[in-house]
């Protein structure tokens, strides 16, 4: 089955008592037994819940995997993922990544014994000269935040393989539907459902899905055994929202595209990153690798931080939040928003620029949106 019918049955049947066509919330901490070491399937619902089994169950048909797991964050998640390495282990990290990430690994991960190095995503080379013995994960974004570069999941796959260790990837800013990194070699996917997956930014979720059993069992273990778990409700929630992710983000991806050509044109901006622009370095790979190049964009105003503060000011649809893949555009600042964790020696290092804005491309009609940022580029409404 194609993507669009998994994302509305894959793990969703109706319910077996009541034919009830959603599956329903199981508001429900505890499921009674039918007699000592006989359960119906469900004990606890820390251990599982029939509306988080379903959720995970189409995240897995979702990114082609046979496991999904749900956390009760994309942190949570992500966390897990690290946790099922032992201290002194060693993960090389693309050097441009979501704030959060970066501060678990320097606040949380390193302090309990992981080493961690962060190497140019888009540079293979980078990851292969970087590489010690106790190499044992690779963690990439793609596209990355903030900046919209990619990782060539394909040849990090095979760098990871042939080095006996394995490649996670965050596919949080793509959506399942515009790339499936498991479908390239690797070895698991990690999501922030609070972003795409759930869609209408009203919930906070994370999700790994992958194909080894081994791993899959000691995620599992982890999710159980240190609760990071969501709600019934979110759960639900999530499964709502997942199931118009290709509608979504295909209308939401054309409108950015049109967006990112109106901006890189505008002369208030100075640079516009978005992989669907042939200027972007990694048009080609973008094409390769994804079904198309997405909702996201960032770009750097002429005139510094005193440019952004206008034109942020001045904006009178989009709105200022951080987080993106909801149904509204949302735009962000990321030195002071997501990556405000970065320390500014570090964030500049990157390239995050003091005169950098990420807009996440929401479903508001194109010509509405660019209306918005057009007036604001030029000064705002008299
Ligand atoms: C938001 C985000 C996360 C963290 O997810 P939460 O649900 O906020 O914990 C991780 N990675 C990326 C790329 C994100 O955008």
């Amino acid at each position: 089955m194609q993507f669009e019918t998994l994302a509305l049955h894959a793990g969703q049947e109706p319910e077996a008592a009541t034919g009830a066509v959603t599956t329903p919330v199981f508001q429900v901490s505890t499921f009674a037994q039918d007699g000592i070491g006989q359960p119906r399937g469900y004990e606890y619902a820390r251990t599982g819940n029939p509306t988080r089994t379903a959720l995970e169950t189409a995240l897995a048909a979702l990114e082609g995997g046979a496991h999904g797991l749900a956390f009760a964050s994309g942190l949570a998640a992500t966390q897990a993922v690290f946790q099922t390495l032992r201290p002194g282990d060693h993960v090389l990290a693309g050097d441009d990544l979501y704030g959060g990430t970066y501060r678990l690994l320097e606040q949380v991960m390193r302090p309990w014994g992981l080493q961690v190095d962060y190497v140019p995503v888009g540079e293979t080379a980078a990851f292969a000269a970087a590489w010690r013995p106790a190499t044992r994960l690779l963690w990439v974004e793609s596209p990355t935040n903030p900046l919209l570069r990619l990782a060539d999941i394909e040849a990090l796959a095979r760098l990871a393989r042939a080095r006996g260790a394995r490649l996670a990837v965050d596919n949080t800013f793509a959506s399942p539907w515009l790339q499936r990194p498991l479908e390239r070699g690797a070895h698991l996917v990690v999501h922030s459902t609070t972003k795409y997956i759930g869609g209408h930014s009203d919930l906070v979720g994370g999700a790994v899905v992958t194909s080894e059993a081994d791993w899959a069992s000691q995620l599992r273990f982890l999710q159980n055994a240190i609760g990071a778990i969501p709600g019934p409700w979110d759960c639900w929630l999530a499964l709502r929202g997942h199931k118009t992710v290709a509608v979504r983000v295909e209308r939401q991806t054309q409108t950015a595209d049109w967006q990112a050509g109106r901006l890189a044109a505008h002369p208030a901006v100075e640079q516009v990153f978005y992989p669907g622009l042939k200027a972007h370095p990694q048009y080609e790979l973008a094409r390769r690798q994804m079904r198309a190049p997405g909702a996201m964009l960032s770009f750097a105003l002429r005139g510094g931080f005193p440019a952004v503060e206008r034109f942020v000011g001045a904006l009178e649809l989009v709105l200022l939040a951080e987080s993106l893949g909801g149904v509204e555009s949302l735009i962000c600042y990321p030195p002071r928003m997501t990556h405000a964790a970065l320390p500014p020696a570090e964030r500049h290092r990157r390239g995050i620029t003091d005169n950098l804005l990420r807009l996440s491309v929401g479903l508001e009609h194109a010509e509405d949106l660019w209306h918005d940022l057009e007036q604001a580029l030029e000064g705002g409404s008299p």
